[in-house]
């Protein structure tokens, strides 16, 4: 049997960090396995669904590398086949029309709830003639689930959950304006795709032993189902806006690479040994849902982080580069000029050493294309003292007697240092003040030379 996966997205707002996961755990387990992932758009409520959504969703598993294996099928355009089975049904006596109009069905709820009973349909057209009627009103097709005994679901994470049939009401699988119901359309969808393995968020349980009826009334046999987890906040609580990025885009935006997240987010919820640092090739390698734990995940935002500084460091540093460029107009209010990504490349190795995050980066790249004189940071300009830029003013000569590579950069300051009686790095931060604006960057050596020499000696000479 060639498994199949899908991850089914209704584009009524942004991907989230639990969606993105429920893809990725869907997306690991076809590829660990073999098989095939695939992308369902359920576009079903017209009224909410927006083009702008599926493209924001399509656009997130992109970024995140979780390319399905066939371009993504549309809920909507199934709604024939829907109506088809929802007929088939009727026709062989297991589902039955209903005639209750909306002020029967209200009062209906209205006394449930006033007994104290659950708001169920109580059934009053599963055995009547459809002779009997009223003019007028157009029928809803309802299932006629099983009143007795049990239904037992094997889920291959929560485990063996049963619930009693007489919990599950008749529920309506075609509306009386012909339209088929969200419940009814994934079950319709996930037999046509094939798919042998559902695994999607514990919050639509309660939906399988209802789509269960479905699959049996049809005689269709049963996908295995996996309900994993949701993702809450750190404090525990359902996640919102206030816990932060929420949206996957917005990680992209705060400079998160998609390897550290998909990493971080198979880690929230899956466990394999101590290995916190995996590899997509390893990833898949290693997954399956047997490794997924029944408990809610808290996402941690400085963890994430912790990985992503990571992933960063082990980044092609000509990708980080571009990116960098990318960002640096906007985030840092700089002019990109042609010599940049040369600087930058020789300067990349010790800027991904320091940074947690793409914005970090940017930030420590943006005094490579700085103007003189520089601004200077506080903390810097502390630094510059009347006796650091004599010192400097003494530097600079030797400096200029140098042809700029590392070796003849780190002879001349430690031969400098010696000279003044002061340690290497009473020299290097007043130097790096001046050349960055700020007390931190890499080596002083590496710094100097991918400045160059006439933009060393500039920026030198404005502080002196
Ligand atoms: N469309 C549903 C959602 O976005 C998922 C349904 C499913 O996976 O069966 O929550």
């Amino acid at each position: 049997m060639k498994i199949r996966t899908r991850f089914a997205p209704s584009p009524t707002g942004l991907l989230h960090i639990g969606g993105a996961r429920t893809a990725l755990f869907n997306f690991l387990f076809a590829r660990h396995h073999g098989g095939q992932f695939l992308i369902r758009i359920e576009d079903t409520d017209k009224a909410r669904s927006t083009q702008e959504a599926v493209q924001v969703i399509l656009d997130g598993l992109e970024w995140l590398g979780l390319t399905p294996d066939a371009a993504p099928v549309f809920q909507s355009k199934q709604e024939a086949r829907h109506v088809e089975v929802a007929r088939a049904l009727l026709a062989q006596g297991r589902a039955y029309e209903c005639y209750c109009t909306p002020d029967e069905l209200r009062e209906m709820r209205e006394t449930a709830q006033a007994e104290g009973r659950p708001p169920r349909y109580d059934g009053r057209w599963r055995d009547r003639d459809p002779a009997t009627a009223p003019a007028g009103v157009k029928p809803a097709i309802r299932l006629k689930a099983p009143r007795e005994g049990e239904t037992v679901l094997e889920d291959l994470v929560q485990g063996t959950v049963t619930v009693s049939n007489s919990e599950l009401d008749d529920m309506i699988i075609l509306r009386s304006d012909g339209t088929p119901t969200y419940l009814h359309a994934v079950v319709v969808d996930d037999h046509d795709m094939e798919i042998t393995h559902v695994i999607r968020g514990d919050d639509h349980l309660t939906n399988t032993f209802r789509q269960i009826q479905i699959y049996h009334a049809m005689g269709w046999e049963l996908p295995k189902f996996a309900h994993i987890p949701l993702i809450h906040g750190a404090d525990g609580a359902k996640l919102s806006k206030r816990h932060g990025a929420v949206s996957i885009l917005e990680f992209r935006e705060q400079g998160f690479l998609p390897e550290a997240l998909c990493n971080y987010l198979l880690r929230l919820g899956w466990g394999h040994g101590d290995s916190e640092f995996l590899s997509r090739d390893e990833q898949v390698k290693l997954f399956d849902l047997d490794g997924v734990g029944r408990a809610a995940s808290r996402m941690d935002y400085a963890k994430l982080t912790h990985l992503n500084g990571m992933w960063l460091r082990c980044a092609d540093d000509a990708r980080l580069v571009a990116d960098v460029i990318a960002r640096l107009p906007e985030q840092c209010g700089v002019t990109v000029n042609n010599g940049l990504a040369d600087k930058l490349s020789r300067l990349m190795p010790g800027l991904k050493e320091r940074a947690k995050t793409l914005l970090d980066l940017t930030t420590s790249s943006a005094f490579l294309s700085r103007q003189v004189p520089l601004d200077i940071e506080p903390k810097a300009l502390a630094l510059l003292t009347t006796e650091a830029r004599a010192m400097l003013g003494r530097l600079a000569p030797k400096l200029a007697a140098t042809d700029f590579s590392l070796a003849e950069l780190d002879a001349t300051l430690r031969a400098f240092a010696e000279a003044e009686g002061l340690k290497l790095g009473q020299v290097a931060q007043p130097l790096r003040a001046a050349l960055t604006g700020s007390t931190m960057s890499p080596g002083i050596d590496e710094t100097l030379a991918a400045l160059g020499a006439t933009e060393s000696l500039a920026r030198i000479q404005a502080v002196i």
